[in-house]
């Protein structure tokens, strides 16, 4: 799996204040007094003033059940790799962690085999988007998401818990990650969520 920013607002906390001090009319002392505003305005539940950062997050790796968890996120927005125009024989099977080696040795097989099959259906001229009916929910894909702070954190808070299943969870940790280092107090208050075991 690899998680990369491609994009996040620039000086975000900076902004966010900057907006929020419209409100009360107040000017800004420097970083440090941005981030105090923020972390009162998230305590008083005041987060529409997140939505005036985004960030932008380029995934890989992730199987299409995970893809289809993250993309349920409708205040999101997406592209995600179509197996209607891209060949997708290189296309690797995702390990759940759960799986024995004797498992994961005959779930390779069966991908081998079902990966067979979509190419000797491409070859009689079926569609890529009728010869992926073939291929399996565990098949890596790729995708692209962008989405404003609020969002982030509310698909953080949801993905960062432990009834999240193991690979949206370590997306969002890798998500989080990032963002906690371009805004820290933005994002701060998920933290043990984040680095929670298990
Ligand atoms: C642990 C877990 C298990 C899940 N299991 C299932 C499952 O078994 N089956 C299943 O189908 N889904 C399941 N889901 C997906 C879940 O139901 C949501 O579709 C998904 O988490 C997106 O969340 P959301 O709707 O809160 O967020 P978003 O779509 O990201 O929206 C953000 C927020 O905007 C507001 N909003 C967005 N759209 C509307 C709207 N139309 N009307 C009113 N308010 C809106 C809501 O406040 C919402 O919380 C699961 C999710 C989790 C985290």
């Amino acid at each position: 799996m690899h998680v990369q920013l491609l994009f996040v607002t620039p000086d975000a906390e900076a902004l966010i204040a900057r907006c929020a001090r419209v409100s009360h009319r107040s000017a800004s002392q420097g970083l440090e007094d941005d981030r105090r505003l923020i972390r009162k305005l998230l305590t008083l539940g005041h987060e529409s003033v997140l939505e005036h950062a985004v960030a932008t997050f380029e995934i890989s790796g992730i199987s299409r059940a995970c893809a289809n968890q993250l993309t349920r996120h409708r205040l999101a927005s997406f592209v995600q790799e179509s197996q209607r125009y891209v060949d997708v024989r290189d296309c690797a099977l995702v390990r759940p962690p759960t799986f024995s080696d004797e498992d994961w040795a005959e779930a390779q097989a069966l991908f081998e085999q079902a990966k067979n099959l979509y190419q000797r259906l491409l070859a009689q001229g079926v569609p890529k988007e009728d010869a992926r009916f073939v291929l399996p929910l565990g098949i890596e894909t790729r995708l692209v998401v962008t989405a404003n702070f609020r969002e982030l954190r509310h698909i953080l808070r949801l993905r960062l818990d432990r009834s999240a299943q193991w690979e949206i969870r370590e997306v969002a940790r890798r998500m989080w990650r990032l963002l906690y280092v371009e805004a820290p107090s933005c994002f701060e208050d998920l933290k043990e969520l984040a680095e929670e075991d298990g």
